[in-house]
């Protein structure tokens, strides 16, 4: 028998399969990881069983060793999909789906073990004298086997008692495998299902459990979606099968976990970048193995092995994170779908404010839509206020808080009710510029201007972490007019204790949160210990349900409208409109105050009005006028290296060659032209991707490859998230 293999390699030149001869005795099957000589290499490589045949026309070299079985087929299938889908190699998308830690090298995780006694039962006890070693085996008698460490806890055993009875054949020592929990500090209370509203009644009916359909849940913050959610698995689970759920950036939102452990316990594992690899490793054996039913993950979630899939959720379908900017572009709602047309199973997309394409596909048939039209509590919906900063400026008050925010906060404050307040920037000044000769203080490799950390008293990039020191004269022309401008989180902080002594605030950023469990121990922190105010990044807009939260301030809502994307709207209004929805969802009515330059701005006035369907309806007409997705694709193509020279030529390169099937724009500089010294140009294509033209791409960039320099790096993504 013939093996094809691929070695585990992401050289472009190696994607493709090579023949190996399988020795008799070893049982190479597909989906296998084993070890093969490759070209004239010392050491064996690493590839991956992909195919089996009969003969091969080559002469092969032989399968030196099986490592272990990493997936079946309908798993290697998902990797060759996902391989033509995103442009990438087959073992790139292999990657994605072995288990954590064994991605790049044969170094995988070990599993945690422990020691563990066990008694040999037809040892002759009768001959032992020591009080002590008898202890031993009076428990053991008992318990048969224990783990070494509780041993010694309740029998007082030393080490030496332990050795002594195991060299005479007593007892006998083994490694046993502890799963690591990553949740084991937690204290969660059970929870059991709600009686169901009428509402959430309707849409449970609508859902048929047997079958691939796409469901859209479009359900107001604090509809009862996550009650939903928990019941459509109840029923999956009962039918035997098992569930996968996608929540943005899960560290952000533990919450939701809790939520889930509380109904579903033990057999819930999950997944995200805050558990350290071998907890994800843990995991991930866990779900292989059949002992977890329900998935919880961020994006990367949906390659976990899970059995028997019986539905698919992704919750907060808007948020941004489920499409991945790393080297396998993929969009996990793809992937989901895919997997759940495989299976014939249902998915369901849930969201209060659904993207733009969602909500098209649902609107045309492709997708079901049912929603959610009234909160669970009674208070209901926020009121939401806009408020005009120019306004402000003009009766002079120059503070980050307009007076009815300022008010606002006092009177919260002075009742003992919660704030949260909103600020997209971090750091504390975002930009330095020279008043004399307008000069930026931008850092040197990467083109975008640093900002001022007040903490680490430095200037420092975001894109690339590089600090500068402070500086008081103008680096250009020596001036001493140079200003700090902006503002950001760091500055607010100081704002609030400056304007709001008697209170207690917390922070959180990117800067705040780097610890292990850090956005956590801040959420916790805030509601525990009824800390007056929760000042933070996007960050604090995802899934966070605080009873006595009634005020949310927006203090910049422009700041999302400039970002030069198309996408500018709809992230504005999700943002603006998932921010409100932490105010009043206890008892207490809340209140949303929308700080902005723009008031007039439909996507501004939809959020005051709370009219998603408004909102659609014009961007909706936007799209199609600008050709712009669901319309169609953005094809984006980023060449990067050292010198610029190179990088442009290679852009007009691929340029031509694109230019043979397709209409892209000429090749220019990126938007953000240098990132960490690496120029970047930017080629752009709208085009609409059916069959057909995906696969024309895919011929184009085939035969790039072959032509391309080897020292630039080339990216392709379609409808990338960002397109800076
Ligand atoms: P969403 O996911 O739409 O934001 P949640 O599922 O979190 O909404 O529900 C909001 C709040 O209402 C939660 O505290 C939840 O426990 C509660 N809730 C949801 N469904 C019910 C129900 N049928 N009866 C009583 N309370 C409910
Ligand atoms: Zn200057
Ligand atoms: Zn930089």
């Amino acid at each position: 028998m013939i093996a094809e293999v691929i070695v585990n390699s992401t050289a472009n030149e190696l994607d493709k399969t090579f023949d190996y001869n399988i020795p008799e005795g070893l049982n190479v099957e597909l989906g296998m990881r084993v070890l093969v000589p490759f070209a004239n290499r010392k050491v064996f490589e690493v590839g991956y069983v992909v195919g089996l045949k009969e003969t091969s026309e080559f002469r092969c070299k032989s399968i030196v060793k099986i490592v272990d079985q990493i997936f079946d087929d309908e798993r290697l299938n998902l990797a060759q999909w996902i391989s033509k889908k995103y442009f990438c190699n087959l073992a790139e998308s292999i990657r994605l789906l072995v288990p954590p830690g064994t991605s790049t090298n044969l170094n995988r995780v070990k599993e945690k073990t422990e020691k563990v006694v066990h008694l040999n039962l037809d040892a002759d006890f009768s001959k032992i004298k020591s009080e002590k070693q008898k202890k031993v085996i009076d428990f053991l008698i008992d318990n048969i086997s224990a783990p070494k460490v509780v041993l010694k806890e309740l029998t007082d055993a030393s080490d030496a008692i332990i050795k002594t009875l195991e060299k005479n054949g007593y007892i006998r020592l083994t490694d046993e495998i502890v799963f690591r929990n990553p949740f084991a500090c937690k204290d969660i209370s059970c929870s059991s299902k709600l009686k169901l509203t009428e509402e959430q009644e309707k849409v449970i009916k609508n859902i048929a459990l047997n079958k691939f359909e796409k469901y859209l849940i479009h359900g107001v913050t604090g509809s009862g979606k996550t009650e939903i959610y928990l019941q459509l698995i109840e029923d999956v689970l009962k039918s035997g099968k098992s569930a996968v759920v996608l929540v943005p950036e899960i560290s952000l939102t533990p919450q939701i976990t809790d939520r889930f452990l509380a109904r579903f316990g033990k057999i819930v594992a999950i997944l995200h970048s805050g558990l350290s690899v071998g907890e994800r490793y843990d995991e991930w054996h866990k779900i292989n193995s059949g002992e977890a039913k329900i998935v919880i993950g961020a994006r990367s979630a949906i390659f976990a092995p899970i059995k028997n899939v019986g539905i698919i959720i992704i919750d907060e379908e808007h948020d941004s994170s489920y499409k991945s900017d790393n080297l396998v572009k993929y969009d996990a709602k793809e992937v989901a779908e895919r997997i759940a047309y495989v299976n014939n199973v249902p998915i369901i997309f849930g969201s209060a404010t659904p993207s733009i394409n969602t909500y098209y596909n649902a609107l045309n048939g492709n997708t079901k839509l049912l929603t959610l039209e009234k909160r669970i509590s009674k208070s209901g919906l926020p009121n939401i206020e806009i408020i005009d900063m120019r306004d402000e400026l003009a009766t002079g008050n120059k503070t980050v808080f307009s007076r009815k925010l300022y008010r606002a906060m006092k009177d919260a404050i002075s009742k003992k009710e919660q704030i949260m307040l909103f600020l997209n920037r971090r750091g504390y000044s975002t930009f330095i510029m020279c008043r004399d000769c307008g000069h930026v203080v931008k850092c040197e490799e990467c083109d975008v201007s640093m900002t001022y950390h007040s903490e680490e008293n430095k200037l420092i990039c975001h894109y690339c972490g590089k600090t500068k020191e402070v500086m008081n004269v103008c680096p250009m022309c020596t001036s001493k007019n140079i200003r700090y401008f902006g503002t950001g989180t760091q500055k607010i902080e100081a704002e609030i204790k400056k304007y709001f002594p008697e209170a207690s605030v917390i922070r959180m950023d990117v800067d705040t949160t780097r610890v292990k469990n850090g956005h956590e121990k801040i959420i916790n922190k805030f509601r525990d210990e009824k800390i007056d105010i929760l000042l933070g990044t996007q960050m604090i807009a995802k899934g966070h349900d605080f009873s006595n939260v009634t005020l949310v301030g927006i203090l910049a809502a422009d700041s999302s409208m400039n970002i030069g994307d198309y996408r500018a709207n709809e992230k504005t209004y999700q943002l603006l409109t998932q921010m409100a929805g932490r105010a009043g969802r206890g008892e207490k009515k809340g209140t949303a105050i929308v700080q902005t330059y723009m008031p007039d701005e439909f996507c501004i006035q939809c959020v005051k009005k709370q009219d998603f369907t408004e909102f659609y309806k014009n961007e909706i007409n936007v799209r199609e006028k600008l050709n712009y997705p669901p319309f169609y694709d953005i094809i984006v193509s980023v060449i990067s290296g050292s010198d610029e020279e190179k990088v442009k030529n290679e852009a007009m390169a691929l340029y031509q060659l694109f230019a043979e099937n397709f209409t892209p724009y000429s090749p220019v500089p990126a938007p953000i032209s240098k990132i960490s010294n690496e120029y970047r140009w930017r080629i752009l294509i709208k085009d609409n991707l059916g069959d057909e033209k995906i696969e024309l791409l895919r011929e184009t960039i085939k035969k790039y490859r072959k032509i391309q320099n080897a020292e630039l790096k080339v990216t392709i993504d379609v409808n990338p998230n960002n397109m800076l």
